[in-house]
């Protein structure tokens, strides 16, 4: 996606190309569309245009779609103990078994939506290969979100595929810039946090939201992980990561449609929310960051 940086002769250089519709706030984003009357997914098209064609593009997302596919797949279909010494049995294949074998309820979407996240992070956690969405630790929830979009909601197409993750993307630039994306510099707010943002802002737009909505879905994904920090037992991406993406995934699609059953209007604005964020991992203790050094990693004990 946009916003970032380039590999050039001189090493890594920030990327100057102009866009059309820059932006690095919410504030920005949800101006650009009201001006331009298009949805959040159509001013990220615009400025990717700026790199390639609309085919490239729209290839290029469907392609990080199907990696996303694969990784589900793989990990429904591993079995065994995660590696690295905590023992941790995998759990995404005898789930998924259960919830194929079982009647589907009312929050039967839901413990799907649960099985995506865990079978990407099994994978994560064992070295298979994920999309860095935004991170490695936090890689399952937008695949578990945009999985619940193509299974259980109707008219779901690879078109909206496209929009949810130009949406993301958008999302993710706007964390990027002014937050951060980073267990170790703000805490697993800055992780799972940011991919529950992205994932309910995508989610949000498919589901027909306006940019008022969607800034609200992410808004209400990020702030609900104000606070959380980072504490992976062993210094292993496992507990509480794993589960932990199982629950952001469903917090954003909680978020979504908590946002789309509102006008738009809301108190607390994503970029004040990102800004509590940054505010709140700046003022954690280091050992709630990455280090394995404070929270569960030093009250579970290894075995
Ligand atoms: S606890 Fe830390 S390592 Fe685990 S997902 Fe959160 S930020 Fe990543």
């Amino acid at each position: 996606m946009g916003g970032g940086f380039v590999r050039g002769e001189q090493g890594v250089v920030e990327d100057s190309t102009p866009l059309p519709h820059p932006f690095t706030t919410g504030g920005e984003l949800l101006a650009l569309c009201r001006e331009e009357g298009v949805p959040v997914s159509e001013i990220m098209l615009r400025n990717e245009l700026a790199w390639r064609s609309r085919e490239e593009i729209e290839a290029g997302l469907l392609r990080i779609w199907d990696v996303m596919r694969e990784c589900v797949r793989n990990g429904l279909e591993h079995d065994g103990v995660l590696p690295g010494g905590l023992k941790v049995r995998r759990r995404a294949k005898s789930l998924h078994a259960k919830l194929l074998s079982e009647p589907e309820d009312s929050l039967s979407a839901m413990d799907w939506v649960g099985l995506y996240a865990l079978a990407v992070n099994e994978e994560n956690a064992s070295g298979g290969r994920v999309v860095t969405a935004p991170t490695n630790g936090a890689a399952g929830i937008i695949p578990a979100v945009l999985h619940y979009y193509r299974r259980f909601v109707q008219g779901a197409s690879d078109a909206g595929v496209v929009r949810f993750l130009l949406t993301a993307g958008a999302i993710g630039v706007i964390l990027k810039t002014t937050g951060s994306i980073s267990g170790a510099e703000v805490g697993c707010q800055g992780e799972v946090g940011s991919a529950c943002a992205m994932a309910a802002a995508g989610l949000a737009e498919v589901l027909g939201g306006s940019p008022e909505q969607v800034e609200n879905a992410a808004e209400i994904g990020v702030e609900h992980h104000l606070g959380l920090t980072c504490d992976p037992v062993g210094g292993l991406v496992q507990i509480p990561c794993i589960e932990r993406n199982a629950i952001g995934a469903s917090k954003a699609v909680q978020a979504a449609r908590m946002a789309l059953h509102g006008d738009g209007s809301h108190v607390v604005t994503l970029d004040k929310a990102i800004k509590t964020m940054r505010e709140t991992g700046a003022d954690m203790k280091v050992k709630y960051k990455e280090t394995a050094r404070g929270g569960l990693a030093v009250n579970v004990i290894e075995c």
